[in-house]
């Protein structure tokens, strides 16, 4: 354990960096275990607090009165701040989560990117005078909702906390972000770097702590008026379940079971890469890994053999080593979880063809390393195809024909992301536009714009992030009549 690890690390609550009262949340590096830093974590008393102090910087007439382009001003800093400490916040992710430099790298510029976006967004958005049916003038104007709860897993910190603050501020409201008890670091760097980009104090307050304790009484809180919140589907469920009683709104982005779908008339070279990535990059811990695979069954066998041999050159290893592909998985918990699948493949009749196994070596002795692993003989409804495995584990299935495979692709409790390979664009519209999935890929994948709207369908979530109108699900409309009749209403009149 580092000196920095073993004094506990203070929170951003209303402004004031302090220790909070629940229980220690430590980063840990995934590489060889090592402690980061151990913070003092929020209890539900810190995150009551953190609420209060968003309640009474949202009446601020500070804020309240801060013209549009003025509150843009304070998120394009915020975006600037992340942008000048790229590299040093990368290193910084890479050591809480384990992911690859590259990747840790463009989470931090998407998440400058996100805050300017926004910040655009707000100076550009207008409200709407609508067609009034009587002498007054009616508008929809747009109020923001009051103090809301941002919560977030540990697989893309930043990038999806950004997702979240900057449309949230962008709105006028006051933000609590509970970041994953496993990856704290990089949601208190963006505290930071927006306290010091002017901010006023209390408009954001970053209380990491369990889900159980910080996360559950973020949610319950009566003052917090929406949960935006990115996680597992058996969380969002019990989150809306206490947002149907508060009658408050939600926005879910949960898991995935995404397949991606190669025709025989596809280029192979493009298909190939673009499987590898999308089940393989951020170590298959991605809600949009791709991780059925349907071939079109005259090019199965080839396909497979040439996916299997360049997934066997793929480089598992240190995070730091700019030839790596796969770091460690986040947790021991979590390697034991992608093992057990593969053990159930196996006793399903799956058949795997590489992977399978933590790499051997004195370099991977003390990390939680995982080979990318291919599995085929498993049927569709076989649990390793239904369930979320969220590590580097594809399995692949033969398809006859589209109507086949567009009921296997639809088979599944989740809608979150399908990617279709062929040359026939006439066949990827309509092959694409028959699966239920809220993200359709033709011959690219896991690929993101922030101006695209982002949603699951079916078990993958609920409301919509991302977007120029990403704002306005922070916002509440209020209708306007505005009375421009000179007579005075006749009902009253006596007759
Ligand atoms: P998780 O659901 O276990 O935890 C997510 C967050 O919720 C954490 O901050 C956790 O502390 C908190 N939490 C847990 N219980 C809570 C409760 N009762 N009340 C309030 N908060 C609570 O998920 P995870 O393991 O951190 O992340 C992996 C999951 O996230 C996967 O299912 C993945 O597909 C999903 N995910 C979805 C998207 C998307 O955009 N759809 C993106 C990334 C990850």
């Amino acid at each position: 354990m580092t000196t920095a690890a073993a004094a506990l690390q203070p929170i951003f609550i209303g402004g004031t960096w302090r220790l909070g009262r629940g229980a220690p949340v430590p980063s840990v590096n995934p590489v060889d275990g090592s402690v980061n830093a151990t913070f003092a974590g929020a209890d539900a008393n810190d995150v009551g607090e953190a609420v209060e102090r968003g309640r009474t910087a949202m009446a601020d007439s500070v804020w309240r009165h801060m013209l549009p382009h003025e509150r843009a001003r304070i998120l394009r800093r915020i975006g600037d701040g992340l942008a000048a400490e790229t590299e040093s916040l990368a290193l910084l992710q890479l050591r809480d989560n384990g992911k690859p430099l590259y990747e840790t790298r463009g989470l931090v510029i998407s998440a400058s990117n996100t805050f300017h976006f926004f910040a655009a967004a707000l100076e550009t958005l207008e409200s709407e005078v609508t067609p009034a049916r009587g002498a007054f003038l009616t508008m929809t104007t747009y109020q923001p909702l009051g103090v809301v709860g941002a919560i977030t897993p540990w697989n893309s910190p930043i990038a999806s906390e950004a997702q979240k603050v900057a449309p949230a501020l962008a709105a006028g409201c006051a933000v609590v972000l509970k970041p994953s008890e496993l990856t704290p670091l990089l949601a208190l760097e963006l505290g930071r770097i927006a306290q010091a980009a002017g901010l006023p104090d209390g408009l954001l307050s970053v209380v990491p702590g369990t889900g159980s304790v910080a996360g559950a009484a973020l949610v319950a809180h009566p003052d917090v008026r929406k949960i935006s919140f990115t996680g597992g589907t058996e969380t969002g469920r019990a989150i809306a379940r206490v947002a149907a009683d508060k009658l408050m709104p939600v926005t879910l982005e949960l898991g995935g079971k995404s397949p991606t779908i190669v025709f025989a008339d596809a280029d192979p070279e493009l298909a190939i890469n673009g499987v590898l990535f999308g089940i393989f990059s951020s170590q298959g811990q991605s809600c949009i890994a791709g991780s059925r695979l349907f071939v079109e069954r005259s090019i199965y066998p080839a396909f497979v053999e040439q996916l299997v041999a360049r997934t066997k050159q793929l480089q598992v290893g240190d995070p730091l080593d700019p030839r790596t592909h796969l770091g460690p998985l986040i947790s021991e918990p979590q390697r034991a979880k992608v093992e057990s699948y593969v053990e159930l493949a196996r006793s399903e009749g799956g058949r795997v063809l590489c992977g399978g196994r933590r790499p051997a070596g004195e370099a991977f002795a003390r990390g939680t390393f995982y080979e990318p692993t291919i599995i085929d003989g498993l049927s569709n409804r076989s649990r390793v195809c239904q369930e979320e495995i969220f590590g580097p584990v594809l399995a692949v299935m033969p398809f006859e024909s589209e109507a086949d495979v567009i009921e296997q692709a639809n088979d599944t409790v989740y809608g979150l992301a399908c990617g279709i390979w062929t040359g026939d664009y006439k066949r990827a519209w309509r092959v694409g536009t028959a699966i239920a999935a809220g993200t359709l890929w033709i011959n690219t994948y896991k690929q993101f714009s922030i101006s695209t709207p982002f949603a699951g369908v079916k078990a993958s979530g609920l409301g919509v992030e991302k977007g120029r109108t990403g704002i306005r699900s922070y916002q509440q409309e209020q209708s306007v009549y505005w009375g421009l009749d000179e007579r005075p209403n006749p009902w009253a009149n006596v007759p």
